[in-house]
């Protein structure tokens, strides 16, 4: 049986992206499924997984199958451990070293392992390059690269361990997730445990004193990009995270792995530059965004009404109009997101206003990141 969650649109479907990167066949395989089985179009989410919505209660296992055989879709139990966020530019374009590897490794460990599937699907990796952008995110375990040559492991924002190889970080990664697990007793994520256990973990993984690498926001991704191997990434958004699949069979003709951020663009890289151009022309037309000046590199919104029966009002629908009513000369307002209750679903970890359903309109607020 496939797991989906129930939504006021019918069965909604998240697709975990081991490091964030799909490869083109698995994209278009999946377009179709969302054509086929759900409202046809793919969601990007902030933990940078796509989801599905709208699927027919009936038809959630064809969807599934679907999916499994994309590639997309782990057994049923240790499907919660493909939630592993990796720097988005890793290999490509800066960075310390190219963590791709480590991350390719760290999932085959964690699904031959029988104890990861204890591990709760709020439970989350991350594999930071030297940048610092997923170490902003405080996953529970983070393996970040320190220099060229290795790496520290990072356990609910405090370094344990001693350094290693970057070819030695998966299984540093493995044995602070396999030493939670024993401890865990039911606690969801690091964070959650109480005194006693969090003590316990350290003692057991070897605090240290050091301080841990640098935790710093990620500049948008938005544009052309040229990688250290002189080819080309691109960086784009499309509208309210919302991928159609017409968008998504055209993203995957262009060949290349794409790559999900938590930011919710999408890299398409290793193109080189006539190609690259190409794909501008082709896809930007189509809806994609590739100007990092847009108000939708700025502006997201929950899912709101009529997918969630907890909205006050049609969230997506409402910031549509007010992007439409933007001067398009203005270059990107401050970021914002959008929400139809204050559960604050896809809440972005960047500092941003807040923009709050309520019943005398919407109601504004800061946040910092
Ligand atoms: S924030 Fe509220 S309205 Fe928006 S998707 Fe989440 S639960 Fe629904």
């Amino acid at each position: 049986m496939f797991a989906t969650h129930e939504a006021a649109d019918g069965r909604l479907a998240r697709i975990r992206i081991p490091g964030g990167v799909i490869d083109a066949a698995a994209l278009d395989s999946l377009a179709a499924a969302a054509d086929e089985f759900g409202d046809g179009t793919i969601e990007i989410t902030v933990r940078g997984n796509l989801q599905v919505r709208g699927i027919e209660a009936s038809r959630v296992d064809e969807f599934g199958a679907a999916v499994r055989a994309a590639g997309l879709a782990s057994d049923a139990d240790h499907d919660r451990v493909r939630n592993v966020a990796m720097s988005p530019f890793t290999g490509r374009v800066g960075g310390l070293t190219d963590l791709r590897p480590v991350a390719q490794e760290l999932h085959a460990r964690l699904v031959g392992a029988s104890w990861s599937t204890v591990l709760s699907g709020r439970f989350w990796f991350g594999l930071d390059d030297g940048r610092g952008d997923v170490l902003a995110r405080a996953a529970d375990i983070t393996g970040a690269a320190i220099d060229a040559d290795s790496s520290v492991v990072v356990v609910g924002g405090v370094r344990v361990g001693e350094r290693v190889a970057h070819t030695d970080l998966a299984a540093a990664m493995i044995e602070a997730a396999s030493a939670f697990a024993e401890i865990a007793e039911g606690v969801w994520r690091v964070a959650d445990l109480d005194d006693r256990r969090h003590g316990a973990l350290y003692e057991r993984l070897g605090l240290r004193d050091e301080t841990s690498p640098a935790a710093r926001v990620p500049e948008s991704r938005v544009g052309w990009f040229i990688q250290a191997d002189g080819r080309v990434m691109l960086g784009a958004v499309v509208p309210l995270a919302r991928l159609t699949a017409q968008q998504a069979h055209f993203a995957a003709a262009v060949g290349s792995p794409i790559t999900v951020t938590p930011e919710r663009e999408l890299l398409i890289g290793d193109l080189d530059e006539a190609v690259a151009d190409t794909v501008v022309r082709v896809l930007a037309p189509l809806g994609f965004v590739f100007d990092a000046q847009s108000p939708w590199t700025a502006l997201t919104a929950c899912t709101g009404a009529p997918g969630c029966g907890k909205s006050l009002t049609d969230v997506r629908g409402d910031l549509g109009l007010h992007v439409a009513g933007l001067d398009p000369e203005a270059g990107p307002p401050h970021p914002e997101h959008w929400l139809g209750c204050d559960r604050g679903c896809g809440t972005p970890t960047r500092s941003h206003v807040r923009v709050l359903a309520s019943s005398d309109g919407y109601i504004r607020t800061a946040r910092h990141g």
